[in-house]
């Protein structure tokens, strides 16, 4: 009698205690944050947080008997012109409407907040942000785009065994900025695909940047510049940020898992699991 008493939890408080976290004000003019799937009358039973949504994690959720997918990457960019159900979008459409599942995305909205992506990151590396790499317009002070973290010295050795130890990584593509030093005071991070802030890495005066992906020229002419790269891998440099939403969602009274799918196309990223 006292469950039925309880006040049932609704998509819209959801919605509001992830913009607390993440105001969408603060996404990408090109991004598609907040509701995917669903709306703020759902009834939210549990929550599955995930990087991303593919037809496992649907299942995933359906296992838990979640009604609602909190995810970074949003699942709809374009207009929608169709829903073709033999199509693997479709597919998957089609059972999270079937099963009931609602999806919200805080996509680049949740890389630009303090509490986010980037601290989530340089927390696991042990790492302590000081400034963003790139500042927001309209964001409060110390909130942007990558983070700077400055510190006595670290050796790019060392930083490559943090991300092989904390993000699971076995293999971390490394890239030796020309003339680099071995020793690092001032280094720059941004989970996912950080190429677009090499130059502000460099102009930060940061001599390392840890991120999760950057293309064969890109990193070429960061070299040249004399930075050096580590790449983390899209999936695992994003990965630490989950926890953080589960705690944050933690008050809202109703079970949030964690999601254990290994969303990346990667396969040696499925081989090194979410550790
Ligand atoms: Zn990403």
């Amino acid at each position: 009698m006292k469950e039925q008493s309880k006040e049932k939890l609704t998509g819209s408080i959801v919605r509001q205690r992830m913009e607390e976290l993440a105001p969408p004000a603060l996404a990408e003019s090109w991004d598609n944050v907040g509701w995917q799937v669903g709306g703020d009358t759902v009834e939210v039973r549990a929550i599955l947080v995930s990087l991303d949504v593919d037809q496992e994690v649907v299942e995933e959720a359906a296992r838990h008997r979640a009604t609602l997918i909190v995810a970074h990457h949003p699942i709809l960019f374009r207009g929608l012109k169709r829903i073709d159900p033999t199509t693997y979008q479709g597919g998957m459409l089609r059972r999270l409407l079937c099963e009931d599942i609602s999806v919200f995305a805080a996509h680049t909205n949740l890389d630009a907040v303090r509490g986010g992506v980037n601290d989530a990151l340089a927390e696991v590396l042990g790492l302590v942000p000081t400034h963003p790499l790139q500042a927001v317009r309209g964001a409060p002070e110390g909130w942007g785009f990558g983070a700077v973290c400055e510190m006595d010295s670290v050796t790019t050795e060392e930083m490559v065994r943090r991300v092989v130890q904390a993000l699971g990584v076995a293999q971390p593509r490394v890239t030796r900025g020309r003339g680099a030093t071995p020793q690092h005071q001032r280094v720059a991070l941004l989970g996912g695909s950080g190429a677009s802030m090499i130059d502000d890495a460099l102009r930060a005066g940061c001599t390392l940047y840890i991120t999760g992906e950057v293309k064969y020229h890109e990193a070429q002419d960061a070299a040249r510049a004399g930075l050096t790269l580590i790449e983390a891998g899209h999936f695992h440099s994003e990965r630490p940020v989950l926890r953080r939403l589960v705690d944050w969602l933690a008050p809202l009274g109703v079970p949030i898992v964690e999601s254990t799918q290994v969303t990346s196309p990667f396969e040696a990223d499925w081989k090194e699991g979410v550790g």
